[in-house]
């Protein structure tokens, strides 16, 4: 099966918004074998969006478009759709009860305003895709021809769970047993490993991959590795990505440390988990982003105890207890004080496990002996306590995720190493 992809809205003609929307549909179209031939971007303007409609509808008889279903004046996929079928708009009761249900619900009056009401209005013989995530209905245009547009909300969380609960199953059900090949991908994540070294690893096993494409794709968190299969049915793609990122595992060992989306986070907790211990964080330059990484993730709150944000010196000596001599003879970014914010950290709270950070991150304060970019990490681990500088690369963003992630790695790596003595 082919489709065509509209994208509706005139912040994407703009570039103030990147087309998420296309490309979560595209891949997971893909994995139920439907291909879109062709995306296009339109602004906010009836006749244009029933123009691109109209073609795509002539060219490939199959359309799916996202956004302009909001109440506002700017959105005008319904009419405009409708237009291009000759259909013309009712008001659905249904949908505007639901709409006046949802807005009593969230506390916010009795009167739903009127600008709701157009989300109500609906094409002419269309079925509603209906939205558990948000107010706006989707819809379903067919004619008698059997060509079909789906219109789903531009709010990508809404649309996500639109095409889930509703899109996916209708085009899984027209295509029945046609869809035979299919395009799957897995990821294999690896962290505090070069690009380079992942490939020399990885030349003695390539043939394991044969007929699989490996893509590297080097990034802050670090190289993931995609593995895609394309021209086989979902059962075959599933085994043999299976058995090969297995293949790419054995053959990377440690500096794996997920799959998919995961985030390194989810390694450390699990092996808190394990070992039964509390963590806890000081940060300088990363200001709380680490805390703010392992918070993020569910049931991070058995084992990760807080910390303390020490930015400024009087911070790491008064809340830490770092030496006013260390500070004075090493600097704010040094080893000795990263070594002295972990233990201090710890102790304060008296955590089994404690991390620091201190570093550069830019743009300015750079010294030709501590550059931009300069990070120290240090590790206690019961009073055992092991430290690292290294020279991170990319802007003040980017050195702060990539202290982060090297900070877990490190924690990642203590507890492996506590957990096999
Ligand atoms: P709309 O349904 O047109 O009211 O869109 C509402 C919101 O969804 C806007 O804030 C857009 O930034 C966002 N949005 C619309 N289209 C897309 C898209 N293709 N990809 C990502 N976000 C989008
Ligand atoms: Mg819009």
């Amino acid at each position: 099966m082919n489709v065509e992809l509209v994208t509706i809205g005139n912040e994407l003609l703009l570039g103030f918004t990147l087309d998420s929307n296309g490309a979560h549909l595209a891949r997971e179209l893909a994995a139920i074998g439907v291909s879109i031939v062709r995306r296009t971007s339109v602004g906010d303007e009836a006749t244009a969006i029933a123009a691109v409609v109209r073609e795509a509808l002539d060219r490939t008889g199959a359309v799916i478009t996202t956004g302009g279903l909001g109440p506002t004046s700017d959105d005008l996929t319904k009419p405009s759709v409708a237009a291009v079928f000759g259909r013309s708009m009712r008001l659905d009761e249904g949908i505007l009860e639901a709409l006046r249900q949802r807005w009593i619900s969230r506390g916010w009056g009795t009167e739903l305003p009127a600008a709701n009401t157009q989300q109500a209005m609906i094409p002419d013989g269309a079925s509603i895709l209906v939205n558990r995530h948000g107010s706006a209905p989707g819809i379903w245009l067919e004619d008698e021809r059997a060509r079909w547009v789906a219109m789903l909300p531009g709010v990508p969380r809404e649309m996500r769970g639109m095409f889930a609960d509703e899109l996916l199953p209708k085009l899984r059900e027209r295509l029945g047993a046609s869809a035979t090949a299919v395009v799957v991908s897995r990821t294999v994540r690896t962290t505090g490993i070069s690009e380079s070294l992942l490939a020399d690893t990885l030349k003695p096993v390539e043939s394991a991959l044969a007929g699989l494409s490996l893509a590297f794709l080097p990034g802050w968190a670090g190289v993931d590795l995609r593995l895609t299969s394309r021209g086989r049915s979902a059962g075959e793609s599933a085994a043999r990505l299976d058995s090969a990122a297995a293949v790419l595992r054995t053959a990377i060992g440690s500096s794996v440390y997920g799959a998919e989306t995961d985030d390194l986070v989810r390694a450390v907790l699990e092996r808190l988990r394990t070992a039964g211990m509390t963590l806890v964080v000081a940060e300088s330059c990363t200001g709380g982003l680490l805390g703010s990484r392992i918070t993020a993730i569910p049931g991070s709150s058995h084992f990760f105890l807080g910390g303390v944000i020490a930015y400024s010196n009087e911070v790491k000596a008064t809340h830490l207890g770092v030496g006013d001599n260390t500070l004075i003879k090493h600097g704010a970014v040094s080893e000795a004080t990263a070594r002295e914010m972990a233990s201090g950290v710890r102790a304060r709270y008296r955590a089994d496990l404690a991390v620091s950070i201190t570093g550069v991150a830019g743009p300015d304060g750079g010294t030709p002996e501590k550059p931009v970019g300069t990070v120290c990490v240090a590790v206690d681990l019961r009073g055992v306590l092991t430290s690292a500088r290294r020279q991170l690369i990319g802007d003040r963003e980017e050195v702060r995720l990539r202290s982060t992630q090297w900070a877990l790695d490190m924690v990642r790596q203590a507890l492996d190493r506590d957990l096999s003595s």
